[in-house]
């Protein structure tokens, strides 16, 4: 399970403070009053960036380990949520998605690049049209970055969001929030394709 690590530092400086040791959890997150085993269960590595470690622990009664995630990491994506918000923000502000890509992803060909981007586009979408649902003081945004960043007043939308909307992580999709991704098959299926079967009358 992902928890939230409240932290406002940059991955640079996460990484050379090793802030994963000042990562706390006061109790299991699944027995409250205590009485389980829960205990520190040391860190582990993430590839990229290189250096990043997440502090973790484990519940043996409740077969449960939880990893604390700093506020400028993506969740269940390499990197950082800036290197996220980085993209979708030059895919909403070039001429088009192919464009994009040519600035983006210059190590792999097209069409693996316009699925890398398009993933993380579509993950980002759904949390935003959430976001805009859940939350009154963000319900005049548009699902896009550049309309975040003028209503918060920020530069970067996501690390803001990871700490502002902390209540709703359980519930949101990666990379922001800690909760299941959206069903991509699913939901191109009922929203963009055409039930097979004869014509309606
Ligand atoms: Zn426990």
């Amino acid at each position: 399970m992902q928890l939230r690590y409240a932290t406002n530092l940059a991955v640079d400086q996460y990484i050379d403070s090793k802030a994963w040791k000042d990562a706390k959890l006061a109790h299991c997150p699944l027995h409250p009053k205590g009485g389980c085993k829960f205990a520190k269960h040391g860190t582990y590595p993430r590839k990229y960036p290189d250096g990043v470690k997440i502090a973790r622990w484990y519940c043996p009664d409740g077969c449960a380990t939880f990893s604390m995630l700093p506020d400028c990491l993506s969740s269940r994506l390499p990197g950082t949520l800036v290197e996220v918000e980085d993209v979708i923000n030059q895919m909403e502000s070039s001429p088009s998605q192919e464009a994009a890509a040519e600035n983006i992803r210059l190590d792999i060909g097209l069409p693996g690049a316009l699925r890398w981007m398009r993933r993380r586009l579509f993950l980002i979408r759904i949390t935003l049209m959430l976001l805009i649902d859940l939350v009154t003081s963000l319900g005049d945004c548009q699902p896009t970055v550049s309309s975040f960043r003028s209503v918060l007043g920020t530069e970067f939308v996501l690390p803001q969001l990871r700490m502002f909307v902390s209540p709703y992580l359980d519930i949101l999709p990666p990379p922001l929030g800690f909760g299941p991704r959206p069903e991509v098959k699913k939901l191109k299926k009922n929203h963009f394709q055409h039930q097979t079967g004869t014509d309606p009358p």
